[in-house]
C-alpha cells in the first residue's frame, strides 16, 4: 500500500505543510491536494512538484478528488477560516463546523480507514466532530493539539536557559486556545526541575507570551503557518514511520468527552496512549476550565 496523504485545505496553513514535508525525508510516496479554489491547487502542485530534484524525499504531488481517501493513509484537513486580528479560535467556531460536517461526509462516503489529522481552529472542537461526523475509533482521529504551544513554549524556555529546545521536557496541555497552560510543576531539563533556571516572573511572562503568540503574528503578517507546517509534517512522520514519539496532541479523552491535548504516544495507530501528566491543585483547576471551555463549545455546535 503506498503512502498516500490527501490534504483537504490548501491555504497557508496546508501549503506550509506540504512544503515541510517537501524538504523533509519522508515515508510519503503522494500528495493528494482538495481545494475549493481548483487553479490555485494546480499551481501548489506544479510548484511543489519542481522541488523534487533538490528535495530528499520522493513525494510526488497531484491535484485529486475525495476518491483519493479511499486508500489514503492520512486526511490533514487544514480547510476552512482562519482568525481576524482580535478574533478568538472559538469565534470561527460556526463557519468552520459546517464545513466540517461536509468534509467529512464526503471523505467517509469513500470508505476512509486511515488517520484524520485536523489543523483547523477551533481545534479541539472541530477534532471532537471529525471524531463524531466520522465515526472512526478514537485513535484515529488526532488534532495538532498543543504541538505548536508546546514548540513555542521550547523557544521562549530555550532562549532563557540556553539549552536546546529538544532537550527542555515541558508541555502546553489543554485547550488549544486561550485556556491553555503550561505544566510547570512537571517541567524539567536534565531531570531538575525548571524552577532551578526560571523565576516565577520569568515562567509568567514565557505562558503569556506562548498563549499570545498567534494574536501577535497575525497582528502582524495577517496569519500563522510555518510552524503549524512544522508540527503537522512530525505528526505525519510519527504516524508513517511508527516512531512511538511524544507529541501534545489533540485527541479522545473518554471520561470528559472532549478532544484535549495531553501528551501521547503518537505511531502507525494514531494516538497509541495518551499520557496524563500528574498536576498540582492550581494545575489541575486548569486543566478542569480547559474541559468546561471546550465542552461549553461543543454544545454550542451540537
Ligand atoms: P487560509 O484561508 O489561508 O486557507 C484555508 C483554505 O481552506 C482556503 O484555501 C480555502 O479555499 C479552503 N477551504 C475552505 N472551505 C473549504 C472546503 N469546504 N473544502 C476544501 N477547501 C476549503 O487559512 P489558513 O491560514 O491556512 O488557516 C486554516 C485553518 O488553520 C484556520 O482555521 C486556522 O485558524 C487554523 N490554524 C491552526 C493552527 C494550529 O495550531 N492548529 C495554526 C494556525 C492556523
Amino acid at each position: 500500500m503506498k503512502n498516500k496523504i490527501v490534504l483537504i485545505g490548501c491555504g497557508n496553513v496546508g501549503m506550509s505543510y506540504a512544503y515541510a514535508l517537501i524538504n523533509q525525508y519522508s515515508y510519503v510516496d503522494e500528495l493528494v491536494l482538495i481545494d475549493l479554489n481548483k487553479e490555485r491547487i494546480e499551481g501548489e502542485a506544479m510548484d511543489l512538484n519542481h522541488c523534487l530534484a533538490y528535495s530528499p524525499t520522493r513525494v510526488f504531488v497531484r491535484v485529486g478528488s475525495y476518491e483519493d481517501c479511499r486508500d489514503a493513509r492520512i486526511v490533514v484537513i487544514a480547510a476552512g477560516s482562519n482568525q481576524e486580528v482580535g478574533e478568538t479560535r472559538m469565534d470561527l467556531i460556526n463557519k468552520n463546523s459546517k464545513i466540517f460536517k461536509s468534509i467529512i461526509n464526503d471523505v467517509m462516503k469513500n470508505n476512509f480507514d486511515g488517520i484524520f489529522l485536523v489543523a483547523t481552529n477551533p481545534l479541539d472542537v472541530m477534532t471532537y466532530l471529525t471524531l463524531k461526523y466520522s465515526n472512526l475509533p478514537p485513535n484515529k482521529v488526532i488534532g495538532s493539539g498543543t504541538t505548536l504551544d508546546t514548540a513555542r513554549l521550547k523557544y521562549l524556555v530555550s532562549n532563557k536557559v540556553g539549552v536546546r529546545p529538544k532537550d527542555i521536557q515541558a508541555y502546553v496541555i489543554g485547550e488549544h486556545g486561550d485556556s491553555e497552560f503550561v505544566a510547570w510543576s512537571n517541567a524539567n531539563i536534565a531531570l531538575t526541575s525548571l524552577d532551578s533556571f526560571l523565576t516565577e516572573e520569568d515562567k509568567k511572562e514565557i505562558e503569556e507570551e506562548v498563549r499570545n503568540s498567534a494574536y501577535e503574528i497575525i497582528k502582524r503578517k495577517g496569519a500563522t503557518y510555518y510552524g503549524i507546517g512544522m508540527c503537522l509534517a512530525r505528526i505525519t512522520s510519527a504516524i508513517l514511520e511508527d516512531k512511538n514519539i511524544i507529541l501534545p496532541v489533540s485527541s479522545y479523552d473518554k471520561e470528559n468527552d472532549v478532544c484535549i491535548s495531553t501528551p501521547a504516544i503518537v505511531n502507525m495507530n494514531g494516538v497509541q496512549e495518551k499520557i496524563f501528566i500528574p498536576l498540582d491543585e492550581e494545575e489541575t483547576k486548569k486543566i478542569i476550565n480547559s474541559i468546561n471551555v471546550i465542552k461549553n463549545a461543543i454544545k454550542e455546535v451540537e
